[in-house]
Parts: C-alpha cells; sequence; structure tokens
C-alpha cells in the first residue's frame, strides 16, 4: 500500500485557517477596524456594498506601512505586535495573532493602498488566493486603505452560507458600533451602498452612546466610575426603564475590547435587585480597564472570550459599583421609580 498523507497546498490551508478568523463580511469588518485603531488613526471611514459581500473597505489615517511591511502583513503569522508569548500579557493593541489580513487574502480579492509620513510614494498591492498580483509605488494620502472584495468568491461552498443583504449588514452594524463604542475620540463613519449610514464626530463617551444606540438614551444614563488597585470600572449603565425585553443594549469592554461574559452579565444584573421588571434586561456600556497580565485573551480566535486570573474579584466589583452608582442616582432598589 502506498503512504497516503500529504501536505496541503499553502493556498488551502490558509482558505482552512481564514474560516476561523472571516466567517462573514461582518468579521473583516471588525479586524480592518481594529488594525485602524492599532495603527493610531483618529479618523476611520467603513465602506460596504451589497451588505460587505461586494466590498468591504476601510481608510484609515493611521501610520501606514512601508513596502516592505505592506507585503509582509499579508502572510500567515506576520505581526508588528508582540515578539514572545509574554507580550500577550502586557499588550496593549487589539491585534496580536497575526492572521487577519493572511485570511482576508485567502478568501478574498484584496487591494491596499498604504503611506508612511516619511515617505513620499505609498504602496499599492493587489492580492488573489494569497498571492500577490500586482505591487507598485502610489501617491495616495497618509494612512491606509485596505479593500476586501467578493469575499468567498474561491470557496463557493462559503458564499452559500452568507445570509440575507439585511442579516449581514445588521452583523456588520454590530461590529462597527461595538468598536465605535470604545474609541469615541476617534471619529468613524459608515457608509453601505453609498448612503452614509453613520457619521460619528469624535467626543464624549455619552454622545457616542446616543449616537449609536438612540436619543432615547439622552437623559438615561448613570454614569459609573471606581478604582481599585486591580481595575477601573467606567460607563453608564441605563435607569432600570431603559431595559428590556430582548437582550439588546449590553456592551461590556475589556481594556477596549468587547467582549461577551455570561458572568459579567450576570454581576450587572443582579446589581439592579428588583428594579427590573420580570424578564426585563438592564441596558449598559461599561469598561473595566486593568492590567493586561490580569486577563487572557488569546482564548479564542475573535477574542470576544477572554479569563480573568481572578473573576470573582471583578464580578464583586461590578456589583458593587453599579449598586452604588444606582444608589446616587436616587433610583436603589428600596425607592419606588415607576413614577
Ligand atoms: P495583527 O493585527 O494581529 O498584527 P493583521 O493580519 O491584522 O495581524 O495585520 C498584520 C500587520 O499588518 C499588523 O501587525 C500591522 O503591522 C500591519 N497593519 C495591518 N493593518 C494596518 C493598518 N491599517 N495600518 C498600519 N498597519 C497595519
Ligand atoms: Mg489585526
Amino acid at each position: 500500500m502506498p503512504d497516503i498523507i500529504q501536505l496541503l497546498p499553502d493556498h488551502i490551508a490558509n482558505q482552512i485557517a481564514a474560516g476561523e478568523v472571516i466567517q462573514r463580511p461582518a468579521s473583516a469588518v471588525k479586524e480592518l477596524l481594529e488594525n485602524a485603531i492599532d495603527a493610531g488613526a483618529t479618523d476611520l471611514q467603513l465602506i460596504v456594498t451589497d451588505a460587505g459581500k461586494g466590498l468591504v473597505q476601510v481608510i484609515d489615517n493611521g501610520k501606514g506601512m512601508s513596502a516592505t511591511d505592506a507585503r509582509m502583513a499579508f502572510e500567515r503569522h506576520a505581526t508588528s505586535k508582540i515578539k514572545t508569548i509574554d507580550d500577550l500579557f502586557s499588550l496593549r493593541t487589539m491585534g496580536f495573532r497575526g492572521e487577519a489580513l493572511a485570511s482576508i487574502a485567502a478568501v478574498a480579492q484584496v487591494e491596499l493602498k498604504t503611506r508612511r509620513a516619511e515617505d513620499e510614494l505609498g504602496t499599492f498591492i493587489r492580492i488573489e488566493n494569497s498571492v500577490v498580483v500586482q505591487q507598485e509605488p502610489v501617491q495616495c494620502p497618509v494612512g491606509t486603505s485596505i479593500s476586501m472584495k467578493n469575499v468567498f468568491f474561491n470557496v463557493p461552498a462559503r458564499r452559500n452560507f452568507l445570509k440575507s443583504n439585511t442579516t449581514e449588514l445588521r452583523n456588520i452594524m454590530d461590529e462597527f458600533t461595538r468598536v465605535a463604542m470604545a474609541f469615541p475620540e476617534v471619529r468613524f463613519s459608515l457608509t453601505s451602498n453609498g448612503q452614509q449610514v453613520f457619521v460619528l464626530e469624535k467626543g464624549s463617551l455619552k454622545q457616542r452612546i446616543v449616537q449609536l444606540l438612540g436619543s432615547q438614551y439622552n437623559t438615561k444614563l448613570v454614569p459609573i466610575k471606581e478604582d481599585t488597585d486591580y481595575l477601573t470600572i467606567s460607563g453608564f449603565v441605563g435607569k432600570p426603564d431603559t431595559a428590556r425585553k430582548t437582550r439588546g443594549d449590553q456592551y461590556f469592554f475589556i481594556n477596549n475590547r468587547f467582549i461577551k461574559s455570561a458572568y459579567l452579565n450576570h454581576a450587572v444584573t443582579h446589581a439592579y435587585e428588583d428594579l427590573l421588571a420580570k424578564d426585563s434586561y438592564p441596558s449598559y456600556v461599561l469598561f473595566i480597564q486593568l492590567d493586561p497580565q490580569h486577563v487572557d485573551i488569546n482564548v479564542h480566535p475573535t477574542k470576544q472570550e477572554i479569563k480573568f486570573d481572578d473573576e470573582k474579584i471583578v464580578y464583586a466589583f461590578v456589583q458593587a459599583a453599579i449598586k452604588h452608582a444606582l444608589a446616587q442616582f436616587s433610583i436603589a432598589p428600596s425607592l419606588d421609580f415607576s413614577l
């Protein structure tokens, strides 16, 4: 019998690996926006067509890349953000896996334009099936523009798994909202099929929440702010009458990274005690800042799950901070707030 094991060709291995990072157009939105933030951008434009199935483009005014780096950026495990595994525990950037651009380049047609302030000319690169098919100097503004076109054009089975435009656009708006919420000091815009959906000028967190979630929050936000040696919590919780029957406006950020945590959600919900109607969910936008050595973010490729070294401390602190704030705003559980 002949031996039967073969190494997969690179482009197929890349396509398989890409599946973890890029599941839908919204995954690319998250990765590209986070890269722009990591590059120090203060102005981010997101442009999509056909709910991201045709185009996802992010234009930033960040630090740009050299010609060599621009090419390197699309290699798998190529990153400027960490050098050793220990760096993960002092990480201040959104990215570190060096997989997003390689993944996007494996499953879509990509065009990049980038220029650093010190370079007179920028770099244009076009990639298909993970292969650079064009590279040349180009005149362009300082910063980076990356376009992902026709996602999954070369993986038809995956393309067939995409949902309706309504659903895919909703996913894109969710990712956009999560990043824009975490960085109110940065200007963001979102254009879909040529129409402006959001133009978010830089401002306060409260302004950003109202812009993103609606003016009903204007007079309904209770500020949260407490510090310990271990962590800082800040942000807003909604007054009890903003609670909803469906889990909706709930945002938790750890060191500016949006995360999903049933455990922390439980801490918030319980802080309201009987202020909430039965089966309703409070609204909140909460930021926990703590030394990165206390969190492990390398639990999942999308980084939406994390582990704390001491999650009981975090739970207790979140709950106490919210109880405290609700009490200060005279909406302690003992008072009737239904009037
Ligand atoms: P990661 O963000 O995990 O490092 P990516 O694949 O997302 O991996 O990006 C690879 C590298 O390309 C980054 O480490 C960064 O150096 C560079 N890069 C990506 N996007 C940008 C951008 N918008 N501006 C400047 N550099 C970028
Ligand atoms: Mg990245």
